[in-house]
């Protein structure tokens, strides 16, 4: 007689599960939180509660849950060819046409985008990992093996990989675990609102960021450095813009140095920012693309990178000589997935989701204005399409206010996310959302931070 068979799923989940990123004791203590349904914005929890989800699962359900069209490419693509891998040469019709719509986005909608090809992987720690083993590649076959370094920002999410964790800029994801590994430089954040110095323009505070670039480049060797990884917009940082001027500037002093600029858009990728690649929204010009989540809508787990002529010529005129490129996965331009993929970006286009997120970007900034309205606690509330951050001011350090109010949020029946680097609550529902529902989410986040209230004043002494 199995004794377990009597545990409800939440004790089999504690007895049972190594969560990602989430504290053992709380875990214990509290138990998991379990979801049983979703469709469009809303998800189901087991208790019945139906919550709007203004974070897409984690910045990734660009199309909305239960797309039927999705479901049924991924089926009907199991059926016809459940599996074949790309080694060797071997192909399949889904990711051949991935690949090439792929590109046809870059040229359309990224100006002075010069793409070659795309590889792919399974996760968005995975292709900045191959980011950073293709810029290796890249300097080794030109001949300069010192320039290996790779420059990511201070607050940056790049994953957590050995590599990609590296390239992470937050530091609670590195103590426990050695990182960063030796070769990855990080550089200030780029946030105005909480680093910039008193009296400073946020041209002035580009200035100063540029000149510490140029002093890092100048101290380390710029023939010692490969690469700057940027996402367009950091994400899990706290929605952190770009101050004014800085990628044109970033841009001027890498191709100075001939340093190679990895995009990593794998939140900003597939409208998150009102157009279809952050990469557009902010002028940058990059040398090879990390894209994930909203490929697939998270209907399936795959990543992609997309490479630049300038690379890939490198690659290709090397061929001859290196033969095979040892690199790659099993999964590497799973057929299913690219199936999935491709009606994602369909159902995208045809419903115009990336036009919904730049219309709607005003009416989520004006509803969160609108919730926080009044409140000491809140200093900041910014964004960018359908991207927006909270952040909250006047606390001492880790006393994390906005976990409290993501919790009453989550009880008035709205997900927000809690970010681990600054003390913001992130919103990036999918670009499926309505006005109608955004009004919503800000009425029940206003209800939230009400009720927080005084929790916040307790916390900020
Ligand atoms: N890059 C960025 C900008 C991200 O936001 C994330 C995940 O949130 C990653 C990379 C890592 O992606 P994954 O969790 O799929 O490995």
């Amino acid at each position: 007689m199995n004794e377990r068979a009597n545990l409800s799923l939440a004790q089999m989940d504690q007895m049972s599960l190594f969560h990602p990123v989430t504290s053992i004791d709380d875990l214990e203590q509290n138990g998991p939180q379990i979801y049983t349904a979703g469709s469009g914005v809303e998800l189901t929890r087991d208790s019945g509660q139906v919550l709007l989800d203004m974070g897409a699962g984690l910045w990734c359900v660009n199309v909305g849950y239960g797309r039927t069209e999705l479901v049924q490419a991924g089926a009907d693509a199991m059926q016809k060819l459940s599996f074949q891998h790309f080694f060797g040469g071997a192909s399949a019709e889904p990711t051949i046409r991935l690949a090439d719509r792929l590109l046809g986005l870059f040229r359309d909608t990224v100006p002075g985008s010069d793409m070659a090809r795309v590889f792919f992987g399974n996760s968005g720690s995975d292709a900045n990992d191959t980011a950073v083993k293709l810029v290796t590649y890249y300097n080794n076959l030109r001949g300069k093996p010192a320039k290996k370094k790779i420059i990511a920002r201070t607050g940056a999410y790049h994953g957590l990989t050995v590599a990609s964790g590296s390239l992470t800029g937050i530091e609670g994801y590195h103590k426990a675990f050695d990182l960063p590994v030796k070769g990855v430089l990080h550089t200030s954040c780029p946030h105005y609102f909480a680093f910039s110095e008193q009296g400073e323009s946020e041209a002035a505070f580009t200035d100063r960021l540029i000149a510490e670039l140029e002093a890092m480049i100048a101290r380390e060797g710029a023939d010692t450095i490969a690469a700057f990884i940027a996402e367009p917009v950091m994400g899990t940082g706290g929605v952190l813009l770009p101050p004014e001027g800085y990628f044109a500037r970033v841009q001027e002093v890498l191709a100075r140095h001939d340093i190679l600029l990895i995009a990593d858009e794998v939140i900003t990728g597939f409208g998150r920012t009102g157009q279809w690649f952050g990469s557009g929204t902010y002028g940058l010009r990059p040398d090879i693309v990390s894209l994930a989540k909203g490929l697939t809508s998270a209907y399936f787990p795959m990543s992609a990178s997309v490479i630049s002529n300038r690379m890939w010529d490198v690659f290709a005129g090397a061929s001859g000589k290196t033969g095979a490129v040892m690199h790659g996965f099993t999964y590497s331009g799973h057929p299913v997935g690219a199936a999935i993929a491709l009606a994602n970006l369909e159902v995208m286009a045809r419903e115009g989701m990336v036009e919904n997120a730049a219309r709607l970007a005003p009416v989520l900034l004006d509803a969160l204005r609108a919730s926080v309205a009044g409140n000491p606690h809140v200093g900041d509330v910014r964004g960018v399409g359908l991207m927006a951050g909270v952040e909250f001011a006047g606390f001492p350090a880790g006393s994390a206010p906005h976990r409290v109010v993501a919790k009453h949020a989550m009880e008035e029946g709205v997900l927000t996310r809690a970010l681990p680097y600054m003390p913001v609550n992130a919103f990036s529902p999918p670009l499926c959302v309505t006005e109608a529902e955004i009004l919503e989410a800000g009425r029940r986040y206003a209800r939230a931070l009400k009720a927080a209230t005084p929790a916040l004043d307790a916390l900020s002494g």
